[in-house]
């Protein structure tokens, strides 16, 4: 399998891919953002003491979740001991810990846990991905990073536009990363000014997915208080009227 060095080879790759599977090998293949490559591939031969004895992906992150989904929850970027250490998305840390507890009370996972690649986690009408697919330092990755790995992103909602009906934006950072999906994608102007985020903010468009706005489910928001599961549940119960999944 080729790999991806260049922003030019990331939009020839992902232009190229013909489905999720094809996109998420492509992505795993990815080398386009020198820092973040060195960053991830640090992360994981250093290791967090109590991950010591095991062996970190230390790769891009795909996406997780089917290909017929009608809700697609938007990240950051994977955590460097989260995502980067188990390979699937929100796997493995704090965050995930929330989000998929969450999303099993909704009815759109089949467990409320996330610990592992092959722990047996399935989700229903739901992808996750993020807007960055390599853990960033200080998951704050510049702009050059996030405008190098939106091809992937903008890959992904094409693949799965035809039953995409809902996004959910988990952050600022998530929020601000549609409004290209909607040129790229959609062949639509985005909204001028834009919508501003915040919890519980929602745009609609002709012919465009529902965005709904999140707080991230950082441990930032989530220990102090900020985002509770209550809030989760009523944003994942909008999304599912929404998307009109039962
Ligand atoms: S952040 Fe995206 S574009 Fe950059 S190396 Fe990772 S997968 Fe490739």
């Amino acid at each position: 399998m080729a790999e991806s060095r260049t922003p030019d080879q990331v939009v020839a790759r992902a232009a190229r891919a013909t489905d999720l599977a094809d996109l998420d090998a492509a992505v795993s293949g990815c080398f386009a953002c020198p820092r973040l490559v060195r960053w991830r591939e640090e992360v994981a031969r250093v290791r967090r003491a109590a991950f010591r004895d095991q062996e970190y992906w230390g790769r891009p992150v795909p996406g997780f979740g089917p290909g017929d989904a009608r809700i697609a929850i938007l990240g950051l970027a994977p955590a460097a001991h989260g995502g980067n250490r188990t390979g699937r998305i929100f796997t493995g840390d704090r965050s995930g810990d929330v989000l998929f507890a969450a999303l099993y009370r909704a009815g759109l996972a089949n467990q409320p846990t996330s610990v592992a690649a092959d722990d047996g986690l399935a989700l229903r009408d739901t992808r996750i991905f993020s807007a960055v697919r390599c853990a960033p330092p200080d998951n704050k990755p510049t702009p050059e990073e996030r405008d190098t790995c939106a091809p992937w992103l903008h890959r992904e909602v094409t693949l799965i536009r035809p039953t995409l009906r809902v996004v959910v934006a988990l952050g600022a950072f998530a929020w601000a990363a549609w409004w290209p999906v909607l040129r790229q994608v959609y062949e639509q102007r985005p909204p001028s000014p834009r919508p501003a985020f915040g919890h519980g903010a929602h745009w609609s468009g002709a012919a465009v997915p529902d965005l709904l706005g999140c707080y991230h489910v950082s441990q930032q928001n989530t220990f102090t208080g900020r985002l509770t599961p209550g809030m989760l549940d009523d944003v994942f119960g909008r999304a599912k009227q929404l998307a009109e999944v039962d």
